[in-house]
């Protein structure tokens, strides 16, 4: 290392630090750059924690090499990036006058001091701690370090009695946790507080797919239910998790209850902090002080779709702002940050779950004047083999027709509508200019229309009031009530047959019989139309008015939508 170059201090090592302290060096060869980590281990791969308890990744160190097979710990970035890396060091305050950095060793109590000319932090967040009786029990886990995740998988592996776990919550972590448990034949219970789970990335209706899917496959999955407290056995170890419903005798509790951005040191060496709780940086990721910069989960950003600053932890958005760190700090562009537009995705058993934007619950909660529309979309053209579905849930703000958001949810090629869509958001496109968007089309892959645009055509034609369609929901409400409607089942005998809905306002008629049997509906009454998909209703409705009727409807998604959601059938395997 030079001993004259740049002075580039780091403090935290794990996605952002890394990124910036790399980029830094290949934009400086001549920085003195310092990376300092509290923990044991380096540039891990946080996100693939749960794959390695499943044991998807065999060895931890899978989490820490590099597509050439070099594993990212001291020596490697001291050797392969003239970069040093202080493990077990705790960064204790930064002195932002004489830009000195206090740290202590953790193994041997040295303390040290460390200057800087430009200083990164990238401490991350913390997991929420809910001070519950017996929340310090031995077995009780936040699986927010590497550390963690490899007592976790030690255990399940040396425990062949050890059958059973709580997990705490029931969000993206919660679900990736469940999951690697199930791959070692440990049940899972999940307790979440709220309604349904997963609810910061979708709605309820598309929630109940992920949940009728994870419970037919054995998981326990309990909404609405508050976890009191713990209790441990005579070696301290936890046994029973209380709820305000009832008592589950355990050998293992994950509590994935959120994240809150660790901004202590930056709190106590004065820099602002913002509106969410996290370090207030600029687009160039420079703190409220010049020469110290942050990035990653202790930051906050700007969400593109509502304008506001927003908290947004996410390894991808950890590692993009490390890079632009690493330009500014050693002045060699000017890069920015423009921000982000909510982009996750996770997979729970055979479901890839992705969301963008916002959910109909958070735009509304936000004050957009918001509709939606939901789709099956197939990641294949229908005639081509092996396709597979997904419901894809499209929210778009009704007076501009701006896309807001996209949920989608099933075992097809789920990431390509996201990714489209989270590109159509970073640039504020309405749901016109995302449906006539140039995408590729060959059948292995899609269809001429792809299922994105199809959704987004038919929420135009919602919003422009050429069909009426009724959500699962209101359909839900409707087929809950004594109303007096005629449903009416447009699909084939064979599809019918397969699967109706039992209803005594159940009528069915199939599309390619309906011109010559329109006679036998009547036009004073109500008429809500249903088929597999949302293609035939739809055309049925529009078919109807032609034909004088007023008071016609269609439900959106059809039977495919509706028996994966409220019908409880779960995934495709059930039908
Ligand atoms: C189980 C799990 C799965 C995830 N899956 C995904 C996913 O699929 N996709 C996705 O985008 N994101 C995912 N994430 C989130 C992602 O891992 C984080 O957003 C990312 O790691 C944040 O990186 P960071 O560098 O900002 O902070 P962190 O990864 O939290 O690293 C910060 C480091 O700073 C160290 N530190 C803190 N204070 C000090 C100090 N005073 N001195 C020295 N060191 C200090 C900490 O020990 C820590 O190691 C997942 C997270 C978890 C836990």
């Amino acid at each position: 290392m030079s001993d004259t170059g740049k002075r580039i201090v780091v403090i935290g090592g794990v996605a952002c630090g890394p990124k910036a302290a790399a980029r830094a060096r290949r934009c400086d060869p001549t920085a003195q750059i310092t990376m300092i980590e509290q923990g044991e281990y380096v540039s891990f791969a946080g996100c693939g924690m749960p794959y390695y308890i499943a044991g998807a990744v065999p060895e931890k160190e899978g989490l820490m090499t590099t597509t050439t097979g070099y594993v990212r710990d001291p020596e490697y970035f001291q050797t392969m990036k003239d970069i040093k890396v202080l493990t077990g060091t705790r960064a204790d305050s930064i002195d932002r006058d004489n830009k000195l950095v206090h740290a202590t060793n953790l193994k041997t109590g040295d303390t040290i001091e460390i200057p800087y000319d430009k200083l990164v932090i990238a401490t991350g967040a913390k997991p929420i701690v809910p001070p519950l009786d017996g929340i310090t029990l031995k077995g009780i886990y936040t699986l927010r370090s590497l550390e963690e995740a490899i007592e976790i998988r030690k255990t399940i592996e040396e425990n062949a009695e050890l059958e059973n776990a709580v997990i705490v919550g029931g969000g993206r972590i919660s679900l990736e946790v469940t999951d690697a448990f199930a791959n070692q034949a440990v049940d899972a219970t999940i307790v979440e507080l709220l309604d349904s789970i997963l609810a910061t990335m979708l709605d309820p209706e598309l929630a109940l797919y992920l949940e009728n899917t994870l419970k037919k496959h054995g998981m326990n999955i309990l909404t609405q239910e508050k976890v009191l407290r713990f209790e441990g056995d005579e070696n301290g170890k936890v046994s029973k998790v209380i709820t305000d419903k009832r008592e589950i005798e355990t050998q293992m509790v994950v509590v994935a209850v959120g994240v809150r951005p660790n901004v202590d040191l930056a709190k106590a060496a004065g820099l602002e902090i913002g509106v969410t709780g996290a370090v207030k940086v600029n687009q160039h990721m420079q703190t409220s002080d010049p020469d110290i910069y942050a990035g990653g989960d202790c930051v906050e950003t700007d969400n593109l779709v509502t304008g506001k600053k927003c908290f947004m932890p996410l390894g991808s958005v950890a590692n993009r702002q490390g890079r632009v760190i690493g330009d500014n700090i050693t002045g060699y562009s000017d890069d920015t940050f423009p921000g982000v537009v909510g982009t996750s995705m996770l997979k729970a058993l055979d479901l890839n779950v992705g969301k963008v934007g916002l959910t109909y619950a958070e735009a509304t909660k936000m004050g957009f004047d918001a509709e939606t529309f939901i789709a099956p979309s197939a990641d294949k053209s229908h005639f081509f083999p092996g396709g597979k579905t997904m419901i894809v849930k499209l929210v778009a703000e009704k007076e501009t027709q701006r896309v807001l958001g996209v949920q989608v949810i099933g075992p097809g090629d789920m990431p390509r509508v996201v990714d489209t869509v989270a590109a159509a958001l970073t640039t504020g496109m309405t749901l016109q200019q995302l449906a006539n968007m140039d995408v590729g089309y060959a059948p292995p892959y899609a269809s001429a229309i792809s299922g994105l645009a199809h959704c987004a055509n038919a929420l135009r034609n919602k919003i422009n009031g050429l069909a009426k369609s009724l959500t699962l929901t209101e359909f839900k409400s409707k087929v809950d009530s004594d109303q007096d409607f005629i449903l009416l089942d447009v699909r084939k005998e064979n599809e019918v047959k397969n699967m109706k809905l039992d209803d005594k306002r159940f009528q069915t008629i199939a599309m390619h019989e309906l011109p010559n049997r329109i006679d036998e509906l009547d036009k004073n009454k109500e008429i809500v139309s249903i088929c597999q998909v949302g293609g035939r209703s739809y055309e049925t409705v529009l078919m109807l008015q032609g034909k004088g009727f007023n008071n016609v409807s269609y439900v959106e998604g059809g039977m495919s939508a509706w028996s994966k959601t409220f019908g409880e059938g779960g995934d495709e395997e059930s039908h």
